[in-house]
């Protein structure tokens, strides 16, 4: 067996991990607003591509045509008395739009129906996409939503990067607007007395150029896979946490990487997007539609950074992972902090273009506020998920105060630490380390989650058995690689780790087509059997529900299909291993 890095060239490339640094960087990004497509973005981006020149690195910097959405302005005003307000991005715009205000709650939004279009819907929380999306289906002609002490910055469309002719429809078509909560104090009063609002908003919605910047970090062992770690550039107003920070830890992960390329047995490819903020992720949706192939063949996994070093992040265990990916950061995170990480399963939000492409995910956010009392801390839960463990990102994220004042230095190199011990483990290995056994596993429970659904109506038996004899084929396997192995029969097992990626997926997070980006609110696992959702609400005699379970049926025929093909992959392995 050749030897994989050393705990010692572990740890003085910790070591060689500078705070000063990484303060330094988040400052000298933090100091532009960098809306996507804008002058004061590309300054940010040229910063961060002078720097890793300093590196001897040789970044691309390009830039793509995508769906950008800035919201400009917007106002309200009840009996003659004005209310401050900010609008939302993919948001429409509106003049002098006039209605009686309702209040209601988030639970109402599910028997109410038939809303006349002459209503604004009052409602307390963050602007998010699945609320606006049945606030308008309701039939109300716009919303106001009621914030906390600060207002939000929201993105308001469920439609992933650039629109297509099958999903442009679903783009907002209501007008949205976020007020503070002594203003929705007011509001709701003002409600209660039947009192009408008048609101205008300006959304700059269009077709815009937005930059992206790639570089590649090069192994000394002509190796053509590579780990991506990717993180958005663009912000809401300064961004120094979001993401200021993480461009800072790529930038000073990369110079040490540079530094030490010889360990490494894989490339690591560095991505900065624009048009995460403001275009749904159009920035990273973007490089997917341009380089679908070349990350299905090489791209080894995706390390995604948002948000870290944030004052008080002591949270260090609820952050996102696939099953697949979960030993990598539970490793990196007890080597660091001695948390426990428990991770989260990915939502649909925060660049996680590439599922598609079958290349396992890792991390988004890492860093998180221990849970919290209040207002701001119950609005975030919402949004990062409600274990109870913890409490998002902070209370100044996506909103104006998100300034370097914001930042722990400390915490800022423990999570630089995390990145760089988890990046070594994927890119130093001699075997990948993504762990097949669990990715079945989470599918296995989720074909029991859909199957308890069915209740009988139809069976997933045929599934079930093909994910269970999986089980049994890639225990053997791993078994073998206790075994002494030459330069070829690793790479013969590595091959076959990335190919069965390429089928556990999209099998686990693709609903539709992985040539495409789902439009969904919520992301069950093997989410291509999310019509036994629809079947539940028909009626089993109903004509509607024999044409929901032939659908099913056909579903049913794709995803054994594709666990067909990961056997035959695991045939064809064993063929070239026996040459070998
Ligand atoms: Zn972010």
């Amino acid at each position: 067996m050749t030897t994989s890095i050393t705990s010692t060239e572990k740890q003085d490339m910790i070591e060689e991990l500078s705070q000063d640094h990484l303060i330094d960087y988040t400052k000298q990004i933090a100091q532009y607003v960098r809306l996507s497509g804008s002058q004061d973005e590309e300054n940010a981006f040229k910063y961060i591509k002078d720097l890793l020149e300093s590196y001897q690195l040789s970044p691309k910097l390009t830039y793509d045509d995508a769906f950008i959405s800035i919201p400009k302005e917007a106002s309200l005003t009840v009996n003659n008395e004005q209310f401050e307000c900010i609008t939302h991005s993919m948001a429409a715009s509106a003049t002098e739009l006039t209605g009686d205000m309702l209040f209601i709650s988030k639970d109402d939004l599910h028997h109410l129906s038939d809303i006349d279009g002459t209503k604004v819907a009052l409602i307390e929380g963050l602007a998010t996409p699945g609320i606006v999306y049945q606030i308008e289906k309701t039939g109300f002609q716009a919303a106001i939503f009621i914030n906390t002490e600060y207002t939000y910055e929201m993105i308001v469309s469920p439609v992933w990067g650039t629109p297509t002719p099958e999903n442009v429809e679903k783009l907002p078509k209501i007008p949205v607007i976020s007020v503070t909560a002594p203003s929705g104090e007011k509001l709701k009063e003002q409600a209660q007395q039947g009192s009408s609002c008048t609101l205008s908003t300006s959304v700059d919605t269009g077709i815009r150029k937005i930059p992206t910047l790639t570089v590649d970090i090069q192994s000394d062992q002509e190796e053509d896979s590579f780990i991506l770690f990717s993180g958005h550039v663009d912000s809401w107003h300064y961004g120094a946490m979001d993401n200021g920070t993480a461009n800072a830890t790529m930038l000073e992960v990369a110079r040490v990487l540079a530094k030490n390329k010889h360990l490494l047995k894989r490339n690591v490819r560095l991505a900065f997007w624009s048009g995460h903020s403001h275009g749904r992720y159009a920035g990273s949706a973007l490089y997917c539609d341009t380089h679908w192939q070349e990350l299905y063949d090489h791209c080894v996994a995706h390390v995604n950074i948002d948000s870290v070093g944030g004052n008080g992040a002591t949270v260090l265990s609820q952050g996102n992972c696939m099953a697949e990916t979960k030993n990598i950061a539970q490793k990196a995170v007890y080597e660091v902090t001695e948390q426990d990480f428990e991770g989260k399963r990915y939502g649909k939000a925060g660049d996680q273009s590439f599922w598609g492409t079958g290349v396992p995910s890792l991390f988004m956010g890492l860093s998180e506020q221990p849970p919290l009392d209040g207002t701001a801390a119950n609005a975030h839960q919402e949004l990062f998920g409600q274990s109870g463990k913890s409490s998002g990102f902070g209370w100044w994220w996506h909103t104006t105060e998100d300034t370097t004042d914001k930042i722990n230095p400390e915490f800022l190199l423990r999570d630089c630490q995390v990145y760089l011990l988890s990046i070594l483990e994927l890119a130093c290995k001699d075997l990948l380390p993504i762990n097949h056994i669990a990715a079945l596993e989470d599918i296995k429970n989720g074909l029991q989650e859909w199957e308890g659904k069915l209740q009988g109506e139809m069976t997933l038996e045929e599934l079930q058995q093909r994910v269970d004899s999986l089980i049994q084929r890639v225990e053997s396997i791993n078994i073998l690689k206790n075994e002494p192995l030459t330069e070829a029969q690793l790479q013969t097992f590595n091959h076959l780790t990335m190919k069965l990626s390429r089928y556990f997926v999209p099998f686990n997070y693709v609903a539709d087509n992985p040539f495409q980006f789902d439009t969904l609110f919520q992301l069950p696992r093997v989410p291509a059997l999310l019509d036994i959702d629809a079947l539940q609400k028909v009626s089993p005699q109903d004509e509607a529900a024999f044409f929901i379970k032939t659908k099913i049926r056909r579903k049913i025929n794709e995803l054994s299909f594709q666990l067909n093909q990961a056997n035959q992959e695991i045939n064809r392995f064993y063929e070239t291993l026996k040459k070998e």
